[in-house]
């Protein structure tokens, strides 16, 4: 008997880093996981410790690589916290500061100061996205500028940019490999998604020299291997954590859609080789790259959604957890005034109102704890046929079935009123760790265990939720929605 042989897939996220062995018929066989701190010297500023993040990724990949013989991992794959901006000496191997991750606002200035010189649409129409602190151009211009003695060491050529995957490979490394892949070029506001190239114009408006960026490279290529015990592991797969997802939800062809319900929603519909730019909203990404050809992306994301859940059990002592929410929800199923909108923090993708305020509409002196979970978990649904609603304006194409995953989807009155609101089906993935699955495939596919057609018959959803629910009463409950929304907005002007 041949031993099993496995693929290693690393899961760098926000709050903690994870390693996941597959074996080759793609089942989880081991996990480990460890939190890392989360730093906050400022209102609005976040960031982590860079070393902090490879040591816990090295622990609990050494962790589950203890489980069985490493030579039997045949490759590796990286997926990432997104955005997040390291800046490194190449020569000491140290950062010169902390990661500055995605959430963190300090650089909201310098968007706006570049928004005011007339930029925003330059920078929309070379890389897709909107003008906002949110991607790593701005954060890199910041340490450029603030980090004493930072621009004298760049002007020698000793300083490294990267974004969390390209920290962890040139580690995994021993230094020999500064790369990343397309999809997490893409999301840096300095990658032209057209060209496929670092942008001169982009740089130099940042001040950002190009001999610190990283070679961009497929996402499912040679990055070089991680020597565990005199033991070669190629490194073969790497993608963003959404990007990931959507690969290791099967979404290979244009037109599929996936979306991730945690603790707000991310949306990624493929769209082939056709970069869409959207007038409805959404930005521009890219997908991955495989074998030199590259697939584009629409992406929209919502602040809150299972966080409304969250909400109800720690603000308001609902219940003690989340999952009690379906129950609740269940015993009001029949009524249908209350909307909750949960614009804790603005609203997201397609309205962004950072000046929306959250709101609980239609209460009757029957409303209670049961009509209003009802109503945040049916808020979760309905941001969610926005951002739908907004990728079929932007592709003048009818969607037919929704891909799902992350926390919340275990949520099964919330995954049928997706499907009956929606009007289309809802497929939730047996494997719901979508983002590791999709590291693992494009690292699988790099070092020969399947070929793209064996994967495209990998697939195996849990359960398929059909929608029920009439025309005439979801297109009533929808219109009902968009009013409450429509009334939470400029709530702070
Ligand atoms: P993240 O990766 O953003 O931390 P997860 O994918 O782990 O999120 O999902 C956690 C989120 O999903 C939380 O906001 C939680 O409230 C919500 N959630 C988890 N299980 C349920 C459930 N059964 N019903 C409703 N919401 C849930």
């Amino acid at each position: 008997m041949t031993a099993e042989k496995y693929i290693l897939s690393m899961d760098q996220g926000t709050t903690s880093s994870r390693a996941i062995l597959f074996n080759e018929r793609a089942e989880i066989c081991f996990v480990a996981q460890k939190e890392f701190e989360q730093i906050f010297p400022s209102p609005g500023w976040v960031e982590h410790d860079p070393i902090e993040i490879l040591a816990t990724q090295l622990q609990v990949v050494n962790e589950v690589i203890s489980h069985v013989n490493p030579e039997n991992i045949t490759g590796i794959g990286i997926a990432n916290q997104r955005e997040t901006t390291v800046v490194w000496n190449k020569e000491t191997g140290k950062p010169i500061y902390n990661a500055i991750v995605w959430q963190d606002k300090r650089t909201t200035s310098i968007c706006n100061d570049l928004k005011q010189n007339g930029y925003e649409k330059l920078f929309k129409e070379k890389t897709g996205l909107v003008l906002d602190a949110y991607f790593s151009a701005t954060k890199l211009n910041w340490i450029l500028n603030n980090v004493e003695g930072a621009v004298e060491l760049a002007a020698d050529e000793k300083l490294l940019f990267g974004t969390i995957d390209t920290w962890l490979i040139w580690n995994l490394t021993q230094g020999e490999v500064h790369a990343t892949d397309y999809s997490n070029a893409s999301r840096t506001l300095l990658y032209n998604i057209h060209e496929l190239c670092w942008d001169a114009h982009l740089l130099e408006l940042l001040n950002v020299p190009q001999n610190m960026l990283p070679e961009v490279r497929d996402s499912s290529a040679d990055y070089g291997h991680y020597m565990y015990n005199g033991i070669r592991i190629p490194i073969g797969g790497v993608a963003g954590d959404q990007q990931a997802a959507l690969f290791g939800q099967h979404c290979f062809s244009a037109g599929m859609v996936k979306n991730t319900y945690g603790t707000g929603c991310f949306m990624l519909m493929n769209t082939g080789d056709n970069a869409i730019v959207s007038k409805a909203g959404l930005i521009t990404t890219i997908a991955w790259g495989i074998n030199g050809t590259v697939s584009y992306a629409l992406e929209g994301s919502v602040f809150i959604s299972g966080a409304a859940i969250q909400w109800l059990r720690d603000g308001l002592s609902f219940f003690e957890n989340v999952s009690d929410s379906e129950s609740l929800a269940l015993k009001s199923i029949d009524s249908e005034e209350v909307y909750f909108v949960p614009a804790f923090t603005g609203l997201g993708a397609p309205y962004w109102d950072m000046d929306a305020r959250g709101a609980i509409f239609g209460l009757t002196r029957d409303s209670g704890k049961s009509q209003i979970t009802k109503a945040a978990l049916e808020s979760i649904a309905f941001q969610t046929k926005d951002l739908i609603s907004a990728m079929e304006l932007d592709t003048n194409k009818k969607f037919s079935a929704l891909a799902v995953d992350g926390g919340a989807c275990a949520n099964n009155f919330l995954m049928q009123f997706q499907a009956d609101i929606l009007g289309s089906s809802i497929q939730r993935a047996a494997v719901i760790e979508s983002t590791a699955l999709g590291v693992a495939y494009l690292a699988g596919l790099q070092v020969g265990v399947w070929t793209f057609t064996e994967l495209k018959n990998k697939k195996i959803n849990s359960q398929v939720f059909k929608p029920s629910m009439d025309d005439e009463k979801r297109e009533r409950l929808y219109k009902g929605w968009l009013k409450a929304v429509s009334r939470t907005m400029n709530w702070k002007e």
